[in-house]
């Protein structure tokens, strides 16, 4: 393996059954390493407690197995690197590029409700910015007296550190980054110590992914993500977005769809085999 052979993950977060949707996912990551000869990877991204089960992650090594799918090194598990990314908040705090924010949601929704522009994000309704104009007193009175608080990305600061605007790569196209649709991004919640957007991030770039396939659902995350990774001067990965499997009536496959799981089509006798290739012919 070269230097710049290519480095694929599968990253699903054990929040239910893996289903036909994901199979498609890890096969495709895993194909391109293959064929390439590179490497690819698995992660879970479990830093959410309210959602997570380790059980649901033991079925997902489980499956994939079962299906046939082989992976390089470690599987990397994200709950177990949270100090890592507590390293990466506070590089981006110590450089006024965060800033604490108490509000919650129901005062949010209120502040939104009120004003007269309430535009939208890929994440849902943009963030008014309230925390970000609190007065530096009652700022830090606040954390002083250990009030519960998120961690928000200043947009504007961070837009500012930029010379030119952001592109990524996809299919060898140079697509330009719009990350400012997602406002003052989370970057860490009040309940969960970090957020999907700088974890992945964070891993992709320790992990040395240097393509980054996943579902056309989040390519919006993407313009986010490359914003991330110029503030911490991370690697940029290429993108390789694919379609999302739908159903027979055409809606997109979820794990709520118990029949679609791989452990159900086991359970009804569907040979591995037989599961790569519906999850291969099927690409939505
Ligand atoms: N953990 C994310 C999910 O299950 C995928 C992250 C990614 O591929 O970037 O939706």
């Amino acid at each position: 393996m070269g230097a710049t052979a290519i480095v694929t993950r599968f990253a699903p977060s054990p929040t239910g059954y893996l289903h036909l949707g994901h199979a498609h996912a890890a096969l495709v990551a895993w194909r391109l390493a293959r064929e390439a000869g590179g490497r690819f990877l698995l992660r879970i991204e479990d830093i959410d407690p309210q959602r997570c089960r380790p059980d649901f992650t033991a079925a997902i090594l489980a499956d994939l197995a079962w299906l046939g799918l082989d992976w390089d090194g470690e599987v990397r598990v994200q709950s177990a690197h949270l100090p890592e990314y507590r390293r990466a908040l506070d590089a981006l705090q110590a450089r006024g590029l965060l800033y604490p924010c108490f509000c919650t949601r129901a005062e949010i929704a209120r502040e939104i409700a009120a004003s007269a522009a309430a535009p939208h994000g890929p994440d849902g309704p943009l963030y008014p910015g309230t925390c970000r104009r609190l007065p530096t007193a009652e700022r830090a009175a606040r954390l002083a007296h250990g009030e519960a608080h998120a961690l928000r990305l200043d947009m504007r600061t961070a837009l500012a550190t930029l010379a030119a605007p952001l592109t990524f790569e996809e299919h060898g196209t140079r697509l330009v980054c719009d990350p400012a649709q997602f406002g003052d991004a989370v970057l860490a919640r009040k309940d969960v110590p970090a957020s999907y957007h700088l974890c992945v991030t964070h891993d992709d770039a320790v992990q040395g992914v240097t393509l980054v396939t996943r579902g056309e659902d989040l390519r919006p995350a993407t313009h986010l993500h490359r914003l991330l990774q110029h503030l911490m001067g991370w690697p940029e990965p290429r993108y390789a977005h694919h379609a999302l499997l739908s159903d027979a009536a055409g809606r997109r496959l979820a794990k709520r769809d118990r029949a679609a799981t791989l452990r159900d089509m086991r359970a009804a006798g569907l040979e591995a085999a037989e599961v790569r290739r519906r999850a291969l012919a099927r690409t939505g």
